[in-house]
């Protein structure tokens, strides 16, 4: 028995169509996120001294075992941006970033519309697997990339918006082109958890 548990989809599987498609949103959350999940307890039942909380995990794996470093890594990582990866998302479609992210979106970046652009050249650019984020890092907003399942936690750095560009987010719908999957996803941005995550992380 291990220590960490699915969480809930908070929407139905298809409240993101016809963005994210109702079977992507099955397979990505029943069995990719469960399977990191199963990995990373596997992980804590070796090594129940492990059994942190993911966030600390996140911040402190290379410190661990060898036989368990890199499963903490990969697949705690990979419940980690899971984890926040659906509620970063809303069936409230299009909204827009409002308030003290919005003002500091404009200051980081020149303007909504600009972020959007770097933001997604970002993402699209990713060499294989891994995540586009929106950071808090020394009290501003910067971009970050990372490969496989890594966390920007892991470098002090506070993700706010994170997206997943790897294959098994939009390859079913979206083929190979991820550029579509980027520009589609931006529908489905849950800005209002975005506002709350840049409050939280300014404190
Ligand atoms: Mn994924």
């Amino acid at each position: 028995m291990g220590k960490f548990e699915l969480p809930a989809l908070p929407y139905a599987y298809n409240a993101l169509e016809p963005y994210v498609s109702e079977q992507i949103m099955k397979l990505h959350h029943d069995k990719h996120h469960q399977t990191y999940l199963d990995n990373l307890n596997k992980a804590i039942d070796a090594h129940p001294e492990w059994g942190k909380s993911i966030e600390e995990i996140i911040k402190t794996y290379n410190s661990a075992p060898d036989d368990i470093k890199n499963v903490l890594r990969n697949h705690g990582g990979g419940y980690y941006n899971h984890s926040l990866f659906w509620l970063m998302m809303s069936p409230k479609k299009d909204q827009m970033p409002s308030g003290k992210v919005a003002d500091e979106i404009n200051k980081a970046f020149g303007s909504f519309d600009a972020f959007k652009k770097q933001f997604g050249e970002a993402a699209t650019k990713i060499f294989g697997s891994g995540w586009e984020w929106l950071v808090v890092d020394s009290g501003k907003l910067a971009l970050v990339s990372t490969p496989n399942q890594d966390s920007p936690l892991t470098q002090g750095k506070i993700p706010i918006l994170g997206l997943d560009v790897w294959e098994h987010a939009y390859y079913l719908q979206y083929y190979q082109k991820r550029a579509d999957y980027v520009d589609a996803w931006w529908h489905v941005v849950n800005w209002a958890d975005v506002a709350m995550r840049f409050e939280t992380a300014k404190r």
